[in-house]
């Protein structure tokens, strides 16, 4: 199966009520637990890879296992770059054969955002390929940048940043934080700021980043199998089922995944001190991410039986 954009994903997960699942992978073991998932559930899905993940595993290598993992598995799949911090590296993706990109101009100002994300839409959509951007700032840690504060997406900018540069999906800051350090008190999502903004644009498909749960037995089980994890709050379901059922028709979890991963590994070789195959602990490893993503498409997402 060749990659497919988001463009059909999205109208029909914006029509239906639901969001798609974004998630961050770097090799192997990853896609196939994320493939499996969204085949388990025959449920749409996004594989994403950073500058640094696509750095780590190679761009064409990337392009291919992903192409060769949905053609095996069974799944339509789009490929996309998170954060992509420049034209160069959304060239770089496409060339190599994704599906999506998103170019991050959110550190700049807002012409300047606008600027560079109408050179990416012009270059990507003569392409066939889509583009996300980006909107407001929020906290955490993503890649190489970092936020203290968050900056809340203004609702007039959005309308405007996307009239004026033509992209095709928004990324916006309502309260949802990057990285595995969300909240030390409760997390709160600006649902009027969504409400106004699916005003002014109506039908268009908005983004959250930063949405992992940070699922507390994952970190317990990290930590009682020698790891060393600070505790840490994550964004609650139910308030990010709401936001799926409204105009977020992406979402990115990228945490909630590495916290499974790690601690089914961690829990494996402590469990089987004497084994070595690589494919046993990395097995256990791929298994925890499938259940991960099964269980985001049931509670979070909503996505169940999106697929074709
Ligand atoms: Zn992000």
């Amino acid at each position: 199966m060749a990659l497919i954009t988001t463009k059909e994903m999205f109208k029909k997960a914006y029509e239906g009520g639901y969001a798609i699942g974004a998630f961050n992978i770097s090799d192997l073991e990853q896609l196939q637990g994320v493939l499996e998932g969204a085949k388990a559930k025959n449920s749409s899905v996004i594989i994403q890879a950073s500058k640094s993940a696509i750095e780590y595993a190679g761009p064409h290598t990337l392009v291919e296992m992903v192409k060769a993992a949905s053609d095996e598995i069974g799944v339509d799949v789009a490929l996309h770059l998170d954060h992509g911090p420049s034209l160069e590296a959304v060239k770089m993706c496409v060339e190599a054969g994704f599906s999506s990109v998103m170019i991050d101009g959110s550190h700049y100002d807002f012409e300047e955002n606008v600027r560079i994300t109408k050179e990416v839409v012009d270059y990507a959509h003569a392409h066939g390929v889509v583009v996300e951007a980006e909107l407001g700032v929020l906290a955490g840690v993503e890649d190489e940048v970092s936020s203290d504060v968050h900056k809340y997406t203004d609702p007039d900018e959005a309308k405007e940043f996307v009239e004026r540069t033509g992209v095709d999906s928004l990324a916006i800051a309502i309260g949802t934080s990057h990285g595995a350090f969300k909240f030390k008190g409760e997390a709160e999502l600006k649902f009027d700021i969504l409400e106004e903004i699916q005003a002014k644009l109506p039908g268009f498909p908005i983004v959250l980043h930063g949405a992992s749960a940070v699922d507390q037995n994952s970190v317990a089980t990290c930590n009682e199998f020698g790891g060393n994890i600070a505790g840490a709050k994550g964004i609650p379901v139910d308030m990010l089922r709401k936001a799926s059922s409204m105009a977020v028709c992406k979402i990115n979890m990228d945490t909630d995944l590495r916290l499974a991963m790690t601690a089914a590994i961690r829990k494996y070789l402590a469990e089987n001190p004497a084994q070595f195959d690589p494919r046993k602990y990395l097995g256990a490893g791929r298994a925890a991410i499938q259940a991960v993503v099964e269980s985001k498409i049931e509670d979070v997402l909503g996505s169940a039986n999106s697929a074709k």
